[in-house]
C-alpha cells in the first residue's frame, strides 16, 4: 500500500465528506479509488420507472415535464412539485418549505426539458410514485466548471453504491478530486508487468481511470475487465500460495491394515455399498496413507450415503491407531451423527466394554450443552484416545479439546467452512489432520476452484438402489381443500407407521427464528429469502401456532405432535427428535433446524409451510430429510406466491426435478446478482467484488495457470512485493484495516 493511497480521506476531502465516505466504509484514498460504479447511465437512456419499487432507495435518469410552486393554504407554507418522465411513467418530485422563495432555486433549475438524476426514497402518495426532497443533479447545469458540463453530457455517468446520506454524484467528484492528482508511482501494480503487457491491460491507475471517468462505453469496460483480471489473478496466486504451502506439510501417513476396525465394519454394513462409494473410498484410502495431508471435499446430493464413506475412513484412521474427529454444523446433527455411528459399528463401539468386539472403538459426543459429567467423561476420552471417533459441532470440536492422536477431521455440511476454520484444525499439533469436507449442496466446479482452490474433490453421483423420487406438489395456501387433503394425507402415513414433517419459517408469533440458530447454524442465506420485499400481511406460520392449528384439525385427532426449533434447550431438541424417531411423536412441527442431514427412514411426508420464503437450495435440502428409504415419500409446498413471481419459479423448479445440481443452476439462475459467492461464501471476504465465480469461469481459469506461474518460479513473491501486498490483504482484511488506521 503505497503512501497516497493508505492517507486518510479526512485529510484529503475534508471531516464532513469524509464522515459521509466512512458510512460506506471507505476511509482511505486506496478504498474511494477501489470504490466502483455499480453501473453507468447515459444521458440519453432513462431509468425504467415503472419498475422502480415503494420504498427502495434509488437513482433514477429522467426528464423534467413540469416544476411548480404553490402555496399550501391548509398547512401554510408553499411546496414545489415537478413530475419527472422516462418517457412512459412518470415519478412525481415533492419539496416542502416555509415560503415560497425558498423553493425558486429547484424550480429555476427543474427547468422541463431538462434531464437529471434524482436520488431519494421512492414513496407512495396517493397511488403515485414520488420522491420527498430528492437530491439531484441536473445534466450540464450542476457541473462544477464549463468543461465538466460539455464533458457530462456525452459521457457515460459512472453510479456509485451509495447511500442516503452520500448520493452517487457525490461520491463521484469525491472519487475524481483524490483520482487526479495520483500518478504512476502512487499506484503500484499487484499485475506483474509482464502479466500485464502480454494480455494488453492497462496499468492499475489507468484502470482507475477509465472506470470513474470514462469517455464512453468501450473505455470502462476496458477499466473493468482488467480489474475483474487482477481480482482473479490475485485470488489465484494467494491459491497457489496456499496449495504450495500445503505441499510442505506432512501429516502421519494411516495406510489400510487388515483384520481391524475397517474390516469389521465393513462385514456388518447393513447394505451393501454402491460403486460411488466403493470408488471414493477408494480414493480417500490412498490419501490417508500419503504423508501429505489429504484434503478433499466430497460432494454427494442428499441422501448419497456421505456418512457410511466418512466412517469408513475414520475406521481406517483407527486402525492405524489415530484418531478422527466428525464435525456437524448443529447440535442436533451432532447427536443424530454419534447415534447413527454407533448403531452401524454396533458391538464395534463398545471398545472398553465386556460387549466390545475385537478392534473396537469409543463414539464420544461433545457438543456445547452437554452436562458436566458427560462432558468430563467425553474430553477424557477424547484425550487418552479411548474414543477413536469424536463427533461434536464446529463451534465445539474447533477449540480446547484434546486429541491422544488425531489423524483426520470430517466436516459435515459444511460447503462454508472457511479456510481460517481449516487452518486453524490444521495448525494443531506438529503433524496436521487428513480432513474430509462434506457437503450436499452441489457447488459449481468453477465456484469450488474460487473458493476451494487448494481442495481436492470427489463427487457421489450415485444414489442407494432402491429409493424413489420424492413427490412435489406446490399448495396454495388460500385452498382449504387442498390443505384439508394435505392433513388427511398426513394422518394416513402416520396410521401407516410413517412420519411427517411440517416446517414453518418462524418459531413462534412474534419471533422470528433467528438468523443464527442457537446451536451455531452460521447458514445466514438459509434463513429466510425475504426478496418477496414488504411484510405480509398474512402473518409467517410459526412453531407455536402451527402445533396450536394442528392439534385442532380433526384429520390429525389423537396423534401426537412434537416441536423442534433452535431455541429449545439441547436436551429437548434430542427428546423430540428421538420421539419423532421412534415413532412416539409421529408428527414433527420444525423450523429449518432440521434442514441438514437429520436422518429419520421412517420420514415420507414434509410439508412446508410459507415454502415461498425460502430459497432453492433450502427448500432442496429439507425435502432430502424424507425419501430416505424405499418408501414413497411425497413434499408438499404450501405457498401464497403469486404466479409469475420468482419465487413462484423457485418452487415450480423444485416440483419438477429433484437434482441438486440442476437445481444449484436453476438457483443461479434465478438470482438477480447471478452470484452463489456471496461475502459469507468467500468466507466473510469481500474482495470478491466485479468477478462472478460462474460468469468469469474462463477468466479465472486463465488466471489460474498465470498465477501457478508465477508462485512456482518465485513462491515468496519476492519480486512481486505489490502482488504480495494484495494476497495478503486478500488473506487477512482485518489486519489490513488496522495497519492501514495506525
Ligand atoms: P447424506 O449423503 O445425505 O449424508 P446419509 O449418509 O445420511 O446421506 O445416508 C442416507 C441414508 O442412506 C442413511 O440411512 C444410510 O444408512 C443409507 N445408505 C447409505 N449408503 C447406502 C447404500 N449403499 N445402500 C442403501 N442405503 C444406504
Ligand atoms: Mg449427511
Amino acid at each position: 500500500m503505497s503512501e497516497r493511497l493508505g492517507e486518510p480521506l479526512k485529510a484529503v476531502l475534508g471531516a464532513r465528506t469524509a464522515g459521509g465516505l466512512a458510512k460506506l466504509g471507505l476511509e482511505t484514498v486506496g478504498d474511494l479509488v477501489r470504490h466502483y460504479p455499480r453501473r453507468y447511465d447515459s444521458p440519453g437512456t432513462m431509468t425504467d420507472i415503472a419498475a422502480l419499487a415503494v420504498g427502495e432507495h434509488v437513482t433514477v435518469m429522467a426528464q423534467v415535464r413540469s416544476a411548480q410552486v404553490r402555496s399550501m393554504r391548509s398547512r401554510g407554507g408553499a411546496m414545489l412539485e415537478a413530475i419527472v418522465t422516462d418517457g412512459s411513467a412518470s415519478l412525481q418530485l415533492t419539496f416542502f418549505a416555509k415560503r415560497a422563495g425558498v423553493l425558486r432555486m429547484h424550480e429555476d433549475k427543474l427547468r422541463a426539458g431538462r434531464t437529471g438524476l434524482f436520488t431519494g426514497t421512492v414513496g407512495d402518495y396517493r397511488g403515485r410514485r414520488q420522491l420527498t426532497h430528492p437530491d439531484y443533479l441536473i445534466v450540464g447545469v450542476d457541473a462544477q466548471d464549463e468543461d465538466e458540463a460539455v464533458l457530462e453530457a456525452s459521457r457515460p455517468i459512472p453510479i456509485y453504491p451509495a447511500t442516503a446520506a452520500v448520493p452517487t454524484w457525490r461520491i463521484g467528484r469525491s472519487v475524481r478530486t483524490v483520482l487526479d492528482p495520483l500518478t504512476e508511482a502512487d499506484v503500484p501494480d499487484p499485475l506483474p508487468d509482464e502479466v500485464r503487457r502480454e494480455r494488453r491491460l492497462p496499468t492499475l491507475l489507468e484502470a482507475l481511470r477509465l472506470v470513474h471517468t470514462p469517455d464512453d462505453e468501450a473505455a470502462w469496460r476496458r477499466g473493468r475487465d482488467r480489474l475483474r483480471y487482477e481480482e482473479a489473478y490475485v485470488l489465484q496466486t494467494a491459491l497457489a500460495r496456499r496449495r504450495a504451502a500445503h505441499a510442505q506439510l506432512r501429516a502421519v501417513p494411516r495406510p489400510r491394515t487388515t483384520g481391524g476396525l475397517a474390516q469389521a465394519l465393513d462385514a456388518r454394513l447393513p447394505f451393501p455399498l454402491t460403486d460411488a462409494q466403493v470408488a471414493v473410498g477408494e480414493e480417500i484410502a490412498a490419501d490417508l496413507s500419503q504423508e501429505r495431508p489429504m484434503l478433499r471435499l466430497l460432494q454427494g446430493d442428499v441422501g448419497a450415503g456421505k456418512t457410511v464413506v466418512a466412517l469408513r475412513a475414520m475406521a481406517q484412521v483407527v486402525d492405524a491407531g489415530g484418531q478422527a474427529a466428525l464435525l456437524a454444523p448443529t447440535e442436533v446433527l451432532a447427536a443424530q451423527h454419534a447415534r447413527g455411528l454407533r448403531a452401524l459399528l454396533g458391538p464395534l463401539a463398545d471398545g472398553g466394554m465386556l460387549t466390545g468386539a475385537d478392534g473396537a472403538t469409543r463414539v464420544a459426543l461433545l457438543t456445547g450443552s452437554l452436562g458436566a459429567t458427560a462432558r468430563r467423561q467425553a474430553l477424557a476420552e477424547a484425550a487418552s484416545g479411548a474414543a477413536g471417533i469424536v463427533v461434536g459441532t464446529h463451534a465445539v470440536l474447533g477449540e480446547h479439546v484434546q486429541f491422544a492422536d488425531l489423524g483426520l477431521v470430517v466436516v459435515d455440511e459444511q460447503h462454508r467452512f472457511g479456510v481460517e476454520q481449516r487452518d486453524a484444525l490444521r495448525e494443531r499439533g506438529e503433524r496436521p489432520p487428513h480432513t474430509l469436507v462434506m457437503t450436499a449442496t452441489p457447488i459449481p466446479r468453477t465456484v469450488a476452484m474460487t473458493v476451494f482452490g487448494d481442495l481436492e474433490t470427489s463427487v457421489l453421483a450415485e444414489r442407494p438402489a432402491g429409493r424413489v423420487e420424492v413427490v412435489t406438489h406446490v399448495v396454495p395456501a388460500d385452498n382449504e381443500a387442498w390443505l384439508a387433503r394435505t392433513w388427511a394425507r398426513a394422518r394416513e402415513e402416520i396410521d401407516a407407521g410413517r412420519r411427517v414433517y411440517v416446517v414453518c419459517p418462524r418459531i413462534d408469533a412474534d419471533e422470528p427464528e433467528p438468523a443464527q440458530e442457537a446451536d451455531g447454524d452460521p447458514d445466514a442465506e438459509g434463513t429466510l429469502d425475504l426478496d418477496g420485499g414488504a411484510e405480509p400481511e398474512v402473518p409467517l406460520a410459526s412453531v407455536a401456532a402451527t402445533v396450536e392449528a394442528l392439534a385442532a384439525r380433526p384429520e390429525l385427532a389423537g396423534v401426537t405432535i412434537g416441536a423442534m426449533h433452535g431455541r429449545l434447550a439441547a436436551d429437548d431438541k434430542d427428546a423430540a427428535m428421538s420421539a419423532f424417531a421412534s415413532g412416539q411423536a409421529p408428527l414433527l412441527v420444525s423450523t429449518t433446524v432440521i434442514e441438514v442431514g437429520v436422518d429419520v427412514p421412517e420420514a415420507t411426508m414434509m410439508v412446508v409451510l410459507d415454502a415461498e420464503r425460502f430459497g432453492i437450495s433450502q427448500l432442496h435440502q429439507l425435502r432430502g430429510r424424507v425419501g430416505r428409504s424405499d418408501l414413497p415419500s411425497l413434499c408438499l409446498l404450501v405457498s401464497r406466491a403469486e404466479d409469475g413471481t420468482t419465487a413462484a419459479e423457485r418452487l415450480a423448479a423444485l416440483a419438477e426435478t429433484s437434482d441438486g445440481f440442476v437445481l444449484a443452476e436453476k438457483d443461479l439462475e434465478l438470482r438477480r446478482e447471478g452470484d452463489v459467492l456471496g461475502a459469507s461464501q468467500s468466507g466473510g471476504r469481500s474482495s470478491l467484488r466485479l468477478l462472478r465465480a460462474v460468469r468469469d469461469a474462463a477468466l479465472i481459469e486463465e488466471a489460474r495457470v498465470e498465477a501457478g506461474a508465477v508462485v512456482a518460479a518465485d513462491p515468496s513473491l519476492a519480486a512481486h512485493p505489490t502482488l504480495a501486498d494484495a494476497v495478503a490483504a486478500w488473506l487477512d482484511p482485518e489486519r489490513e484495516a488496522f495497519l492501514e488506521r495506525g
